[in-house]
């Protein structure tokens, strides 16, 4: 095999990871991603699914991380308007635990921080407002707000498409198992045997950061906090597409939010963990959950409602902070220039995540001899090009009436304007070939394998799609058994 010295070698292949594999290759440097699961595999699949500023984090006068996230949620719910949209949130008043002057003020900066915004602006709740409050037990006090709702498993993917698709390598399902520095390179061994050079290296392993620290034999004064957080779904709590912030006695916040046709998402918890792999929920998180549902809401849940969760393991940068609750949200980049460069990423948040690649391509820029310019800030993601939704929507249908309803609403979202492509030359319900349930076929099935890196069921299944919430077990099995045999166009 011909030795190839990359610009730049990758590992991890999570929002970070994916963000910063574009922001280089559209600035022309040759770039190989590794990842050693799936693409968003781990935290970046397992978030709140929100672009958001972190309302929160005003309290912990995080004005900054609020501005430039809200500066980045503008951007991003024009540039990826089909796996992302607006969504408005009740927050019910709580005197005791924050008093209305803070709540109204802390509204008021969170919109002035989001300058010319094209999000619905917040306000008081008021009369009317009956679908925002009938579903909750007491008052109809309280205010409004917007933030957005995103796929974020599927945003990770489309930062991968779109750097592979100005010329980066994207490698799933290989890790990186150590790597040297030698003379001006890094050396680095692959986990399929490989060994490959590159000029420059980016640790964004997520909560694997400080552990890839230590496999690449470097020493770092930092360290990163494992936070773990967990979600539960439930059949849905309450009608309509709005969400609900829902402030606890300890003063953390949980969300309840429109999931997946049909079931509420609720959470997160916050709770400190030793070991990356100990992102599983346990029943005290359950419990807290349904807790905060019932505080609230007249539906009232039990542990037996729950039909599916999640959990994900925060990587925060340690900055000393006491509580799990107050450590900061904000990512720091470290910069390892003893030889050839070594960037490490610390933290991040979805929403951000183009911003931290901007900021980590303008670090490397010195080191790689790189004329950086930032491409992405005004750049559409793949499949953005819609113009406004519904028009769209009903193009879809109209295209390609056997779709019906749901499954073109469903599919207009994932693929946006790829969707002529992945429906190229299907005229009827027969091209699209095997159907597997829940509106999967084998039109769809392939081009998860063979342009999103999906290599397991479960990579469509779960994160290229949720269609396996929607699947019986047997229509699983036979998926399964279908993936195992197919080959990839
Ligand atoms: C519960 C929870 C809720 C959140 N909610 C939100 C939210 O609503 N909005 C928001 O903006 N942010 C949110 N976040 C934050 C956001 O999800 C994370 O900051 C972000 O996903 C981190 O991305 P990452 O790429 O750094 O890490 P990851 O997504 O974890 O990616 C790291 C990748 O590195 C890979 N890897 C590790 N070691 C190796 C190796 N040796 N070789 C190759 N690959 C390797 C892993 O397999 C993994 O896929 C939330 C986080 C959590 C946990």
């Amino acid at each position: 095999m011909t030795a190839v010295t990359y610009d730049l070698l990758i590992i991890g292949g999570g929002i970070n990871g994916c963000a910063i594999a574009r922001e280089a290759a559209l600035n022309g440097l040759k770039v190989l991603l590794v990842e050693k699961g799936d693409l968003a595999g781990a935290t970046s699949s397992a978030s709140t699914k929100l672009i958001h500023g972190g309302l929160r984090y005003l309290e912990y006068y995080e004005f900054k991380l609020v501005a430039e996230a809200l500066r980045e949620r503008e951007r991003l719910v024009k540039a990826a308007p089909h796996i992302i949209h607006p969504l408005r949130f009740v927050l019910p008043h709580e005197n005791a635990v924050r008093p209305w002057w803070m709540v109204r003020l802390g509204l008021y900066l969170y919109d002035f921080l989001g300058g010319r915004m094209t999000l619905a602006r917040s306000r008081g709740l008021r009369k009317g407002d009956d679908a925002y409050t009938d579903p909750l037990k007491a008052g109809d006090r309280g205010f409004v707000y917007s933030d957005a709702f995103v796929d974020d498993s599927r945003l990770t993917v489309l930062n991968a498409i779109d750097a592979a698709e100005n010329g980066a390598e994207i490698v799933t399902g290989v890790a990186l198992e150590s790597a040297r520095r030698d003379g001006d390179l890094w050396a680095a061994t692959l986990s399929d045997g490989r060994t490959v050079t590159a000029r420059a290296l980016v640790n964004a392993a997520g909560p694997w950061v400080h552990q890839m620290l230590a496999k690449l034999g470097v020493n770092s004064a930092s360290n990163v906090r494992l936070v773990k957080g967990s979600h539960i779904v439930v059949p849905r709590l309450y009608d309509g597409e709005h969400a609900y912030i829902l402030q606890q006695p300890d003063r953390r916040i949980v969300f309840a939010i429109p999931y997946q046709d049909g079931s509420t998402e609720i959470g997160t918890t916050d709770v400190p963990v030793n070991a990356p792999e100990d992102a599983v929920i346990d029943a005290d998180e359950i419990a807290y959950l349904c807790d905060a549902v019932n505080r609230h809401f007249k539906a009232q849940i039990t542990p037996a409602d729950v039909t599916s969760t999640w959990s994900g393991v925060r990587p925060l940068y340690d900055d000393g902070a006491s509580e799990a609750k107050a450590v900061t949200r904000d990512y720091v980049l470290e910069l390892d220039t003893n030889g050839p460069a070594l960037l490490s990423i610390f933290g991040g948040k979805i929403t951000t995540a183009r911003h931290l690649a901007e900021e980590a391509l303008g670090k490397l820029a010195a080191p790689l001899d790189l004329d950086f310019h930032p491409r992405t800030r005004a750049r559409v993601f793949p499949g953005g090009a819609i113009g406004d939704f519904p028009t769209f929507r009903a193009k879809v249908l109209a295209t390609w009436p056997f779709l019906g309803e749901t499954r073109a609403d469903r599919m207009a979202r994932a693929y946006g304007s790829l969707l002529p492509a992945l429906m190229d030359g299907v005229t009827d319900e027969a091209g699209m070939g095997r159907a597997f349930g829940a509106g999967l076929t084998e039109v769809e099935a392939r081009w998860m394998q063979s342009r999103e890196w999906a290599r397991t069921p479960e990579d469509a299944l779960m994160r290229r799609s949720k269609l396996g919430l929607h699947m019986t077990d047997a229509e699983r099995e036979a998926f399964a058994d279908w993936w195992e045999n197919a080959d990839a166009d």
